[in-house]
């Protein structure tokens, strides 16, 4: 591939606090826009993570003994050049993965929330210590792992990485990233940032690469523990493939989230929220609404919810999907349910964008009379794409969410405490909205669905996090010389 025809220079691994030359095969790298060539990625070989390990591991052992206050000094560094960069970092999301520039704008938003919340470390894990009998004293200090690994999905080149780099290295341990080979730019960029912060060369390595060093990461008994973010498939495999060869593991996977939407609701606020969460990032997120369930006499907000969607244009305020691949799935899912009966209400197949043909575009599409037997009912389509399940009451309608087998958010629109409760109380997800369609918790509150949408026992960002790139150090000391001896001390 001749460097002039790309937008970008070649992508490439970071070890050591250098851009390796890549000896490995490459893939290209298209732009959903207009499916233009942004850059090449390397698909690296278990050999080239083996080499990030050994790097990483030389590293720790001065990383770990910074105090956690010199740590952060380097993120609040960071952050300052997350900040100063974010209209150029933004770009680039926005030209590898599709999402339009407000979206792109955002998810650089939330890695700097991320980043903020790390520069809070030393409020959050001051040990304990408490004198347990005369003389005697027992302390918890919160310990880095050693060398861990994150692996990251397309649609969020910048979040997903900054929903563990900044809480992992903060608290002392050295990453290898793996980035989605689909969207491998902005890791790029990560990386001359943390350096430019001052983080010390091994501490932070990326190895590009597909399948291939997934499993090179899983099987590394260098490496000590294995974040994921992706579909339930792979997340499924990277948790059991990962925790076989004893490591610790949290898997993120995919969604279909249910959004309860009773007669009472707020007309204009519900339709905005509810078509805002279907189609934003082109419904590629997973805590995107996939199925509303309307229970009772909703059409009123239906009707609005029409009106809304045909205010997205395609090219405009509506990015494309990442592939044609993913294209041709998600119409396949909306042809599929209006053979099988469903009522198309708003259709975005076949849309185009004047200009960008060799973009891969999804209109907004809302399906309604959608059943339970259908396979848009049942399946994560990860497209703008709503389907409608009609329940005769809230029980029928939490019983349907109850079903699906994923849980990363539920929510519910209403105007009536009382059955908002009862949502919250027996939806089956993992993070729950009131009102809201896409009810992400913001830091310090951590990231984490349920059932097939999370695998593992912590969430992956805010407090719970920490626990998951730490463990236990319980060291009881004496010394008082007439301290009683007994057989605890
Ligand atoms: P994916 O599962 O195809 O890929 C994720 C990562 O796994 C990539 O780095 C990829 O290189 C690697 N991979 C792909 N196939 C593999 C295999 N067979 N073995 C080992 N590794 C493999 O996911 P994607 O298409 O990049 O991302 C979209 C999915 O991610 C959706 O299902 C979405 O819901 C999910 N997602 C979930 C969350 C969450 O918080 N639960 C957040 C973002 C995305």
């Amino acid at each position: 591939m001749e460097i002039a025809t790309m937008k970008y220079p070649e992508t490439k691994n970071y070890i050591a606090g250098k851009f390796t030359a890549n000896g490995q095969k490459t893939m290209e790298v298209h732009s959903p826009l207009d499916g233009s060539v942004l850059s090449t990625v390397p698909l690296s070989s278990a050999s080239d993570l083996d080499a990030a390990v050994k790097v990483a591991k030389a590293a720790f052992s001065e990383w770990s003994a910074t105090p956690v206050k010199e740590r952060v000094q380097v993120f609040f560094r960071y952050k300052a050049l997350l900040e100063k960069n974010l209209k150029e970092l933004a770009e680039l999301v926005h030209l590898e993965n599709g999402k339009t520039m407000s979206e792109a704008s955002a998810e650089v938003e939330k890695s700097i929330e991320l980043t903020e919340f790390a520069c809070s470390m030393p409020q959050l894990i001051g040990g304990e210590i408490l004198e347990v009998s005369r003389g005697v004293e027992c302390r918890i200090e919160k310990k880095p792992l050693g060398v861990v690994a994150s692996i990251a999905p397309f649609n969020f080149p910048h979040m997903v990485p900054h929903w563990t780099l900044p809480n992992a290295i903060a608290l002392g341990n050295c990453m290898i990233l793996k980035p989605s080979e689909v969207v491998p730019i902005s890791a790029n960029r990560i990386a001359e940032m943390l350096k430019e912060a001052g983080l010390p060369d091994g501490v932070f390595n990326v190895v590009n690469g597909d399948r291939e060093i997934v499993e090179a990461i899983c099987d590394h008994p260098g490496i000590e523990a294995v974040s994921f973010v992706g579909s339930t498939k792979v997340a499924k495999i990277v948790y059991q493939r990962a925790t076989s060869t004893l490591k610790r593991c949290v898997a993120l996977g995919g969604a279909k989230n249910h959004l309860l939407v009773l007669p009472d609701a707020h007309v204009e606020m519900t339709a905005s929220n509810v078509v805002a969460s279907m189609s934003g990032c082109a419904g590629q997120r997973c805590m995107a609404a996939a199925q509303m369930i309307g229970v009772g006499g909703v059409d009123h907000i239906i009707e609005k919810m029409c009106e809304d969607a045909g205010k997205l244009v395609p090219g405009e305020n509506l990015g494309p999907v990442i592939s044609e691949v993913a294209k041709d799935r998600i119409e396949g899912y909306i042809t599929e349910a209006e053979e099988a009966g469903a009522k198309i209400l708003v259709d975005g197949r076949n849309a185009a964008v004047p200009g960008k043909e060799g973009g891969w575009y999804v209109g907004p599409t809302i399906i309604d009379y959608v059943t339970l037997d259908m396979r848009i009912a049942q399946e994560e389509v990860f497209g703008p794409v709503i389907s409608i399940v009609r329940a005769k009451d809230l029980d029928e309608a939490i019983s349907i969410e109850n079903k699906n087998p994923y849980g990363n958010a539920a929510a519910v629109f209403t105007q009536s405490g009382g059955l908002a409760r009862q949502v919250m109380e027996k939806a089956s997800a993992g993070m729950i909205g009131v009102n809201i369609g896409v009810p992400v918790p913001r830091e310090p509150f951590s990231f984490g669905g349920w059932n097939d949408s999370k695998f593992g026992v912590c969430d992956i960002t805010g407090k719970s996090s920490i626990e998951f790139w730490t463990q236990n150090k319980k060291t009881t000391t004496k010394w008082s010389s007439e301290a009683r001896t007994n057989w605890m001390s």
